[in-house]
């Protein structure tokens, strides 16, 4: 039997050989006390990729879009998102559990939350509500179908916040697929924002670790939110070495996970019963409805012929295509799911 083929998430992608030697001979210290040269350089570059003065390592996404919003805000503040925002929607509540925020979660079709209905969103200054704290925007934007927003159109509702006063964070776990599928340099992606949020562990293929870019200020502060929530981490070099590596060798060819799901998509809107949106297909994801068949049926019947997907919902799925899927599993996948459609 063949090892299945894990089209989950990019997160089950192993590390390199280059970064499993890397993680061994890398320099370390106590990050803590700032003394471990890997982690400091891991910070330095990915500061600059994402076009701001400081970064800060963190252990995970969520952990760096916990720090983001405590860093940004005061208790009792609202937070305008996505409703269906990663931030607001899979991480445990932490915006009202750790934050203390309350969430004004909007409509954000395709991704986009329009210019106009942010400032409709907007509180005035009235005793009777809470006063809006932050702005969080995605991109790409995942449960939209991993879409890349263009920079203009973040621009201009990242335009919004600013002439009200309001921090923005991007959430960008995969903001070097959002990049790859623009075609542009990640900094225009991240310009209109004062803070990014970016994951090494996904598409980037290292085992752990994110990064919360912005101001030095802002990241001296995201320092001791971190240590709050104990991702104060010491040798975490070992790490950081696999991140370097990561962003050196991993990002160009993101545009591969990108054409295997375009290829993806295409062969299974062929599939009766499925329903696929081939242009929603941006970057390295492919939701898929199953109509009025339960998606768990489709989970199941694939897993036994060695696919393993998520169900994201009652009618929904999503394949996620990374490094260790290349086109000839593309092809053994949709043969899979010609069996059970056919
Ligand atoms: C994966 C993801 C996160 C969280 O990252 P973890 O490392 O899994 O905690 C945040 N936002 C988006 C859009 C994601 O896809």
């Amino acid at each position: 039997m063949q090892r299945p083929i894990d089209l989950r998430s990019d997160t089950v992608t192993l590390p390199t050989e280059q970064m499993l030697r890397a993680m061994a001979t890398a320099e370390l210290g106590d990050d803590v006390y700032g003394e471990d040269p890997t982690v400091r350089r891991l910070e330095e570059v990915a500061a600059q990729r994402a076009g701001k003065e400081a970064a800060l390592f963190v252990p995970t996404g969520t952990m760096g879009n916990a720090v983001a919003v405590l860093t940004h805000t005061r208790r009792g503040q609202e937070i305008i998102v996505g409703v269906d925002a990663h931030i607001y929607d899979a991480e445990a509540g932490g915006l009202a559990v750790l934050a203390g925020l309350l969430a004004r979660p909007l409509e954000c079709p395709c991704g986009r939350l329009e210019p106009a209905v942010v400032e409709a969103a907007l509180r005035p200054d009235d005793v009777h509500f809470a006063r809006t704290g932050l702005l969080c925007l995605e991109n790409p934007h995942n449960a939209a179908g991993g879409v890349a927003v263009p920079a203009t159109e973040i621009r201009a509702t990242a335009e919004v916040a600013r002439r009200n006063g309001l921090p923005v964070h991007l959430d960008a776990a995969r903001l070097f697929n959002a990049a790859v599928a623009l075609g542009v340099d990640p900094v225009e992606l991240t310009a209109p924002a004062d803070s990014v949020m970016f994951c090494l562990s996904k598409g980037l293929c290292a085992p752990v670790g994110s990064l919360l870019a912005g101001t030095a200020e802002f990241i001296a502060e995201a320092r001791r939110n971190r240590k709050m929530l104990g991702g104060g981490m010491r040798q975490a070099g070992v790490l950081a070495a696999a991140g370097l590596v990561a962003l050196e060798t991993m990002v160009d060819r993101l545009a591969e996970d990108h054409a295997n799901a375009q290829a993806l998509a295409q062969g299974l809107a062929e599939l009766p019963g499925l329903e696929v949106d081939a242009e929603s297909v941006q970057t390295n994801m492919v939701y898929v409805g199953t109509g009025l068949a339960p998606a768990a049926g489709l989970v199941e019947a694939l897993k036994a012929r060695g696919v393993l997907i998520n169900a994201v919902g009652a009618g929904r799925v999503r394949f996620v295509t990374h490094k260790d899927v290349d086109r000839e599993a593309v092809a053994r996948v949709l043969t899979a799911a010609s069996e059970i459609q056919g």
